[in-house]
């Protein structure tokens, strides 16, 4: 009998929400998580056909001594919706790719997860069997990322900006989680976790 390839579950919600958070409990209940945001990192470090891309885009001082100059690119994006969506177009389906890789070697696993600030924003959770928002108040959430980054309320503000409202995430998820600070996180995972092998279970 052919191994049944995992469920993709995607996982998203605003900046500061706690969607790292919400994985390291997955994560303890065996759901392998891919981290889109870190493996973009990657990519865009390592891998020769999107360095090559990037290079094409922005001149051989994206990368300094092989480094990519984050800053230098962030400066020229910034009021370049072209400039920034080659460069979308050049890194998202590369992670995609990637991402796909990845899942099929979860053989075994009922369901993996893919965590991604800009899943929705970018369209990719559309490639995605179900989808998980986790939700907090905005106030909340920037205070969170203030005093993790160790960052001014502005630049918070900045990237807050760039994102699609959290009501409008709601509106897709398959499932919410409320990390509002009251509700209690590990019950919520738990009661998807369980839902998810449910599902999975009948389509076996
Ligand atoms: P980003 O979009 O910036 O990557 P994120 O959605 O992954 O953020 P986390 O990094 O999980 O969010 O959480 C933001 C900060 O808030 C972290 O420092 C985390 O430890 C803290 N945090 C998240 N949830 C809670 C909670 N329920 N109680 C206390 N602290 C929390």
């Amino acid at each position: 009998m052919m191994e049944r390839q995992p469920l993709r579950v995607g996982i998203t919600g605003g900046i500061g929400s706690g969607k790292t958070t919400v994985c390291r409990i997955f994560e303890n209940l065996g759901a392998p998580v891919y981290d889109a945001d870190y493996w973009a990192k990657w990519l865009i470090s390592k891998d020769e056909t999107v360095k090559s891309g990037i290079i094409a885009l922005f001149g051989p001082n994206a990368y300094n001594k092989g480094v990519y100059d984050r800053a230098y690119i962030a400066g020229l994006v910034f009021n370049d919706q072209e400039k920034l969506t080659a460069l979308n177009a050049l890194v998202h389906p590369a992670v995609e790719r990637h991402s796909l890789a990845w899942h099929a070697q979860q053989i075994g696993h009922p369901y993996t997860l893919k965590e991604a600030a800009l899943m929705i924003e970018s369209g990719s959770y559309r490639h995605l069997d179900r989808l998980i928002v986790v939700t907090a108040p905005v106030a909340l959430r920037i205070r969170r990322v203030m005093e993790r980054d160790g960052l001014p309320e502005a630049q918070v503000l900045a990237r807050l900006a760039q994102q699609m409202p959290e009501a409008e995430k709601v509106a897709l998820a398959d499932f919410v989680i409320v990390n509002d600070g009251q509700q209690a996180l590990i019950p919520q995972v738990w009661q998807i976790h369980h839902t998810l092998l449910l599902q999975c279970a009948q389509i076996t």
